[in-house]
């Protein structure tokens, strides 16, 4: 599988080589730094291939 990120706008990169470890660790940053919860789908919208 490929690598994947996200560069969420508070200038933080996600990245991950698998979509499940992508989702828990963007999840992780959007409920810990911004109090965000997001879905599934949500994180996967927003993941682009390095
Ligand atoms: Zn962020």
């Amino acid at each position: 599988m490929t690598t994947k990120i996200i560069r969420c706008p508070c200038g933080t990169v996600v990245r991950a080589r698998d979509e499940d470890s992508l989702v828990t660790q963007a999840q992780k940053h959007a409920r810990d730094v911004h109090a965000m919860e997001l879905t599934r789908e949500q994180v996967l919208a927003m993941a682009s291939p390095e």
